[in-house]
C-alpha cells in the first residue's frame, strides 16, 4: 500500500468521542503513525506476525497494523466510547481486530510485535510505567512507540532493566490540536519521540 493511501484511510478514523484529559486521550497524527507502521513493515514485523496495540484509543495504529497484513491484531483500550469509535473504523475497512476493553495490565498473552502511544504522563504522572512494562514483557521481536522527550532517561532504564536493545529514538513532528479544556491555544507542538526497541534473538 502506499504511503498516502496508508495516510488517508487512517486519517478517516474519527477523533475520541470526549477526549478524556484523565485518560491523556491524544491520538497519533496520521502520518506519524503511518511512519512508525512503515518502520513495523521494513523490519518485518507486521506481515504474518501477531500484533498487539496497548492504549488503542480510536484504533489507528491496530487499523493499521491490519491494513499492512499483520496476521492478528489485538487492541486494548480503557475506554469503551474510544474503542466504539475504533470498532466502527475497522468494520468499515473490512479488518478485523480483537478490540479489548480492558487494562493494559491485564493483557497476558505474548506477541510477536507491540504498538503503543501510551499516556504521556503529563496528567498523572507515570502514567506510561505500566504500558512500558506490558510491552517489554510480551513483545517477542520488537516494541514501536511515541513518547514525550521528557521519557528518555525513563526508557532507557526499563530498555537496560528488560535486556531490551534500542534500535531508534527519532524526533517526530508532532501537531497537538486544542483536545482538553484546559487547553488555551489552537494547538501545540510537542517533543515526542519515536521509540524502536528489539526485545528478540538478536538483541
Ligand atoms: N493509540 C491511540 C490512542 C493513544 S492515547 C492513538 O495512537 O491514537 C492513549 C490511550 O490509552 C487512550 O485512549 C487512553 O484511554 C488509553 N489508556 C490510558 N490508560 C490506560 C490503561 N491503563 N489501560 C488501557 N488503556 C489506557
Amino acid at each position: 500500500m502506499r504511503r498516502a493511501e496508508l495516510v488517508r484511510h487512517l486519517a478517516s478514523i474519527p477523533p475520541f468521542p470526549s477526549a478524556r484529559a484523565e485518560l491523556e486521550q491524544v491520538a497519533t497524527p496520521p502520518e506519524a503513525a503511518a511512519d512508525l507502521l512503515s518502520e513495523a513493515l521494513a523490519r518485518q514485523d507486521l506481515v504474518g506476525r501477531t500484533v498487539l496495540d496497548l492504549g488503542a484509543g480510536t484504533g489507528i495504529l491496530a487499523i493499521g497494523a491490519a491494513l499492512l497484513g499483520a496476521e492478528h491484531v489485538t487492541a486494548v483500550e480503557a475506554d469503551p466510547a474510544a474503542l466504539a469509535v475504533a470498532r466502527t473504523a475497522g468494520k468499515r475497512l473490512g479488518l478485523e481486530v480483537a478490540w479489548v476493553v480492558g487494562d493494559v495490565g491485564s493483557v497476558d498473552e505474548p506477541v510477536d510485535t507491540v504498538l503503543m502511544n501510551p499516556p504521556f504522563g503529563a496528567q498523572q504522572r507515570h502514567a506510561d510505567r505500566p504500558f512500558w512494562e506490558r510491552a517489554l514483557l510480551l513483545a517477542r521481536r520488537r516494541v514501536y512507540a511515541f513518547a514525550l522527550s521528557g521519557a528518555r532517561t525513563f526508557i532507557e532504564g526499563r530498555a537496560v532493566a528488560r535486556g531490551a536493545r534500542i534500535e531508534e529514538t527519532v524526533p517526530v513532528p508532532w501537531r497537538f490540536p486544542r483536545t482538553f479544556p484546559h487547553h488555551r491555544r489552537r494547538s501545540v507542538e510537542l517533543a515526542v519521540d519515536r521509540w524502536i526497541l528489539s526485545t528478540g534473538d538478536e538483541r
